[in-house]
């Protein structure tokens, strides 16, 4: 049977929604809107792309971003120096700084640089070691956007099994935290695993982050697993596809998140939602 799309579009726009409202509220309130510093060094096109809906994606909840687009030959301590400026700052609730940077920038220093309490990539070891430990604070957007989407859906996560492929630090390993946290059997698949056709055989829910077209074939799917593609790949045509064969899986699973209109409009949604919950810690 054909499996259900789960619409992360439509999910999305309601917590667009909702952010938008708690914004209003604040401001209600007498507080000042939320503030969102958007670090972009260099011109790499998908990124630009990327920083663009995250600020277009702001303005509509009614927070206020404020961009510092850096030329790619920007030095490390400049950019160190900048985040420690914007960690004093009053009115910035969350520091972005957009992935991947020039080589000549240590993105694990950077990263570390960002104040845990801005931090609303959740990347910061200080945010991972507090999803690690079940007391989550600012929670790394895409894995947790991946959440939001499988409760929709009314997963029940305790005895089931899920199987992640990829184990990169902002996808894969927080995603593995993340449904542990939730109550399910974690299996993590990388570069090195052996018969990864058998371990996604298994899967009652299946999140492939790799980067890598075709990397899981449809027919390794459990019959009525759930299926959540968060690879995004661009075809020589300039097509937008996942890492999953769509078409095959879909014929398997029991739910299954399209390339475009799946994972991607989640990780923004919750971008906003973690500075806006970054602003109530702060007021
Ligand atoms: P990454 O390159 O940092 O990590 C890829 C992971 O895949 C690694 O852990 C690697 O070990 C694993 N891998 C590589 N080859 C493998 C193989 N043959 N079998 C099993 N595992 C293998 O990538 P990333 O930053 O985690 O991103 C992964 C994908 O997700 C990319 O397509 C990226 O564009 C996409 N992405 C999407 C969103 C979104 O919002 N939808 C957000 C972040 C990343």
């Amino acid at each position: 049977m054909p499996a259900k799309i789960i619409d992360g579009k439509a999910i999305a726009l309601e917590i667009r929604e909702q952010v938008k409202q708690s914004v209003l509220e604040r401001i209600g309130n007498g507080q000042r809107a939320p503030g969102l510093a958007v670090i972009l060094v260099g011109e790499n096109p998908a990124s630009q792309v990327y920083v663009r809906k995250k600020k277009e994606a702001c303005v509509e909840a009614g927070i206020v971003s404020k961009a510092f687009d850096l030329p790619a030959d920007t030095s490390e301590t400049e950019l160190l120096s900048l985040i420690e400026q914007l960690n004093d700052d009053h009115e910035i609730d969350g520091i972005l700084v957009q992935l991947p940077l020039p080589e000549h920038i240590d993105s694990t220093t950077v990263l570390e640089t960002i104040h845990p309490d801005k931090d609303v990539d959740g990347f910061h070891p200080y945010n991972i070691g507090r999803l690690a430990q079940r007391m989550p604070s600012l929670r790394p957007c895409t894995p947790h956007g991946v959440i939001y989407m499988l409760n929709t859906i009314g997963e029940t996560y305790k005895g089931r099994h899920a199987v992640i492929v990829g184990a990169s630090n902002i996808v894969g390993r927080p995603m593995g935290l993340e449904l542990l946290l939730a109550g399910a059997t974690v299996t993590t698949c990388h570069r090195f695993t052996h018969d990864l056709a058998e371990h996604v055989a298994r899967a009652d829910i299946l999140v492939v982050a790799v980067g890598k077209p075709g990397i899981v074939k449809g027919e390794w799917v459990k019959p009525g697993a759930t299926v959540i593609d968060v690879g995004i790949n661009r075809t020589e045509a300039g097509k937008l596809i996942g890492d999953l064969d769509f078409e095959a899986a879909a014929q398997r699973a029991a739910y299954i998140t399209p390339v475009p209109g799946g994972v991607g409009p989640m990780t923004v949604a919750m971008l906003l939602r973690n500075t806006l919950q970054a602003s109530n810690k702060h007021c």
